[in-house]
């Protein structure tokens, strides 16, 4: 999924004022044009870090990855000239996440931003988002990162007690202070960085501390709802016996019961729509222009007749691919498993993958397999059944394929829509589109 919002909402007393918002929408929502994008994982699941949240780490049982896997030079400028190559917009974007992917060191990094210019194309802009724990983050780091305008996202789950608590290293020490002082660093040295927090059981409870304490770190903030099923580390979402899945609102639906399908650090569903309303009501009342939320400006965005920003809540999934650090290709983040390998850089184009049939198909399931509550739910043109991964759950009339979260997706999208109408009001007419 993309790391970062592409949408800034204006301070709402100054929109009344004249002036208008200012969107700077993606290129793939500006054309029609080949515009796709891929993760890259040059080391694999491989992490400094244990955190068993982590929704990665199994990768390297699962597809038998050594455990220092590293992306050799062949790959990684096979990957840097196709990408480039496979896309006609005015911008690319090429996102390096893990495992962790600064466990490369930075000559790796400095391979590709040479290579990028090698083959960047007349007038195009070559983007790159770096997401990181934030612990080898020095000051060398931090300047590369800055001199070469990366985009950081860096994980930070809140104050230190939440944070410590899922977020430590392969020996068990905390990590708290250490991701501070990343943060520090990198906003004294310039380097523009989002902040990733995962919102799992425990953090679900304190949504005004978790949400205060993020805000003042600058920079955009992306909450990701914690849903992992048991068996997560094996086995593939949607692969899963539909006739075991459990209904809405049962026990078996919600963590930390003893027939519970997912961890017990997944998030509740409906914790998760009341942090989503605690937050979105601090933010509306203080905050809107200053702070920026992914999943807020997204929705306003789609209020507004824009595409969603995010993928979760887009109607079609399929334009994120990932890949690993051998060059096998799969149909998204989400979907590393053995049934999504789409095949290898080394032996197909990746453009080609990406617009394989076996990805089209991928992407058009996510719409074609709603569910009847969804199809007829008043807040699918915001939600559109999240993300199939996390479609785990039945129907209350017993339909598989809903969403885990839809309690709380629910209690959101009813609690915000009055302000949500009235943002959209006062913003106006928005930019079209094309
Ligand atoms: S499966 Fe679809 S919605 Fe989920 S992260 Fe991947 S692209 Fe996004
Ligand atoms: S809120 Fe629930 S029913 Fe409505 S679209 Fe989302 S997951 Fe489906």
């Amino acid at each position: 999924m993309a790391m970062s919002t592409e949408i800034h909402l204006p301070v709402l007393g100054e929109t009344r004022n004249a002036s208008r918002p200012s969107f700077a929408l993606p290129a793939a929502a500006r054309t029609n044009s080949h515009v796709f994008h891929a993760m890259v994982k040059p080391s694999g699941a491989a992490c400094n870090m244990d955190c068993p949240y982590c929704f990665y780490l199994h990768k390297t049982d699962l597809l038998g990855q050594s455990r220092q896997p590293r992306m050799d030079a062949q790959i990684l400028e096979e990957h840097i000239r196709q990408y480039i190559e496979g896309q006609n917009g005015e911008e690319v974007v090429f996102s390096w996440q893990g495992g962790e992917p600064t466990l490369m060191g930075l000559p790796f990094f400095k391979t590709v931003v040479e290579l990028q210019q090698r083959y960047r194309k007349p007038n195009q802009r070559i983007e790159n988002d770096l997401q990181t724990n934030g612990l080898l983050i020095d000051d060398e780091w931090a300047d590369f990162l800055r001199d070469h305008k990366f985009l950081v996202g860096l994980s930070i789950d809140g104050p230190r007690e939440l944070h410590d608590k899922y977020r430590f290293t392969k020996g068990g020490q905390p990590t708290f202070d250490r991701v501070m002082a990343a943060a520090q660093r990198l906003a004294s040295r310039g380097v523009s960085f989002n902040v990733l927090c995962v919102v799992n059981r425990d953090i679900a409870l304190q949504p005004l501390a978790v949400y205060r304490f993020l805000r003042q770190l600058g920079g955009i903030i992306q909450f990701t709802p914690c849903v992992e099923p048991r068996d997560f580390s094996a086995a593939a979402p949607a692969r899963r016996d539909p006739a075991s899945a459990p209904v809405v609102g049962t026990s078996a639906a919600r963590p930390g019961t003893p027939d519970s399908i997912v961890t017990d650090w997944s998030v509740d569903p409906d914790d998760w729509g009341n942090f989503l309303c605690q937050v979105w009501d601090e933010w509306y009342r203080n905050d809107i222009g200053r702070v920026f939320i992914n999943l807020f400006e997204s929705t306003v965005a789609q209020a507004s007749g824009l595409p969603a920003q995010m993928c979760t809540h887009a109607e079609f999934c399929g334009k994120g691919l990932a890949i690993e650090h051998n060059g096998d290709v799969y149909s998204c983040d989400h979907f590393v498993y053995p049934e999504y390998r789409l095949g290898n850089i080394n032996e197909t184009h990746e453009a080609q993958l990406a617009y394989s049939d076996a990805q089209k198909a991928f992407g058009f399931a996510k719409r074609d397999t709603l569910p009847t509550d969804c199809r007829q739910c008043p807040h699918l043109k915001y939600c559109w059944g999240e993300c199939p991964k996390n479609r785990i759950i039945k129907t209350a009339s017993g339909e598989p394929g809903l969403n885990y979260l839809c309690t709380g997706w629910k209690k959101f999208y009813s609690h915000i829509n009055r302000d949500v109408m009235d943002i959209v009001r006062q913003l106006g007419p928005l930019p079209a589109l094309g």
